[in-house]
């Protein structure tokens, strides 16, 4: 089997997206639909139900980093962004009306950019909009994405207070020559610091994000870095595919392309992720997760229950998502729809008085079976053979087996230890852009 070349065989061509943003353009996955947002808001008259799930976009961040390809914006005008927060609230209130009923959140993220970089103020009136629009269970799950360098105690005060309890601190590497080549510069006694703090506050949770295939990075320095995060012993660890992709993201063509690892690289670099923290009693909970012994994940991924949805790794079935704010994905039954990400276009849907959506992923039989057997591998490492019903689909695993990357037992399709290493590259990736949903 060779990496070398930067294509493992087969793979590419089965089930990749790695040069293709899933929702962004590429047919056939993307429907661009002038009536996109009756559709959505008819799904979610339509839904029945009990809670939903809410992403939340907050865009703004003070600079940008060389690597960045999140769905990001540079802003240094408060007033810019409190009408960002104003058409937020006015976006929220529309899908709310779209339903007959009052929306349950169980389960609320508050993503970004960087969401901690908003003012004292604006944070209350974010989550005062959230509120008024949506039910939020007494026990909802509410995470917020923090950057490490833009936050405080009395930081961390304001977001307890206003029912934040899970934290979602963005790390990429913690090795310096790294940070150095992503022209981004965190020192890993300030995230000792925010996470010391955030412990010592009783946070219920702290996931942190780590990319693997960032420029500078080998497996030598990955395995120290991972060495250094599993000390902290965040309850999650997030390892993210990165790809410089300078004509998506125009900014990064300042990142040294000679100082990318290589797809062979990249594989010795996620197998050290993977030894490292296995060896510090994490367990490897789908295809690119890690949590601490007992986790709500590694349960679900045991008992076969695990989920995968626009919020990434779940232990209980949301029976819907939605998405609110520039480029959010909504996911309601087979209805996949995906926000503007242009911030005047997401503005002017909204002043017209209907959803902001752009883009419905495509659902047709073949594409559903395929994202219900991706979701399946990728959660639970395995899919049972009887639900392969689709023949393109039966084909692609066979085209899997035929390669090593899965293999047949007992009624299952398992994926070999060569295609869970292997399929991270491809199925996950830190731009939420090229993430399959
Ligand atoms: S990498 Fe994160 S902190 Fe840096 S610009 Fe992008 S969203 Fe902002």
């Amino acid at each position: 089997m060779k990496w070398s070349n930067q294509k493992p065989p087969g793979l590419d061509n089965i089930f990749d997206r790695h040069q293709r943003p899933h929702a962004i353009g590429g047919d056939p996955v993307v429907l661009v639909d002038g009536a996109a947002h009756l559709t959505l808001a008819n799904a979610i008259s339509d839904s029945n139900a009990e809670s939903s799930g809410l992403y939340v976009h907050i865009p703004f961040c003070p600079s940008r980093c060389l690597s960045c390809d999140h769905l990001a914006l540079v802003e240094h005008d408060g007033a810019v962004i409190d009408n960002y927060l104003e058409v937020l609230a006015s976006e929220m209130m529309l899908m709310a009306q779209a339903s007959h009923t009052p929306i349950k959140v169980d389960r609320l993220h508050i993503g970004g950019g960087s969401p901690n970089y908003l003012e004292d103020i604006q944070l209350a009136k974010l989550m005062a909009s959230i509120h008024s629009a949506f039910e939020i269970t007494a026990d909802a799950e509410i995470s917020m994405e923090i950057n490490p360098r833009r936050t405080s105690r009395a930081q961390f005060e304001l977001l307890q207070g206003l029912g934040i309890r899970n934290l979602h601190l963005e790390v990429r590497d913690v090795d310096s020559n790294v940070q150095n080549e992503l022209g981004r510069t965190q020192s890993f006694s300030l995230l000792e610091d925010v996470y010391g703090m955030a412990r010592d506050m009783n946070f219920d949770s702290v996931t942190m994000d780590f990319l693997f295939g960032l420029p500078g990075q080998t497996s030598s320095s990955v395995k120290d870095s991972v060495s250094m995060i599993a000390e902290l012993a965040p309850d999650v660890l997030l390892c993210q595919q990165y790809t410089r992709r300078p004509h998506q993201f125009p900014h990064q063509a300042a990142i040294d392309e000679g100082a990318m690892p290589s797809l062979a690289a990249k594989l010795a670099i996620f197998n050290s992720v993977v030894v490292g923290l296995e060896n510090r009693g994490y367990v490897w909970v789908g295809l690119n997760a890690f949590v601490k012994q007992g986790h709500p994940l590694a349960v679900a991924q045991q008992n076969r229950t695990l989920e995968y949805n626009t919020f990434g790794y779940s232990a209980v079935k949301s029976a819907q998502t939605l998405g609110a704010g520039i480029g959010s994905v909504s996911e309601i039954e087979d209805v996949v729809a995906q926000n503007y990400i242009d911030v005047d276009a997401w503005k002017i849907a909204v002043q017209q008085g209907h959803l902001a959506t752009q883009f419905l992923v495509e659902t047709t039989e073949f594409e559903l079976a395929r994202r219900s057997v991706m979701r399946s591998l990728m959660c639970n490492v395995s899919v049972p053979v009887s639900s392969l019903v689709t023949p393109k689909v039966a084909e692609l695993v066979d085209s899997l087996e035929s390669q090593g990357y899965t293999e047949r037992e007992g009624g299952f399709v398992y994926l070999t230890s060569l295609g869970r290493l292997a399929l991270p590259h491809f199925w996950s990736d830190s731009s939420p852009r090229f993430r399959w949903l």
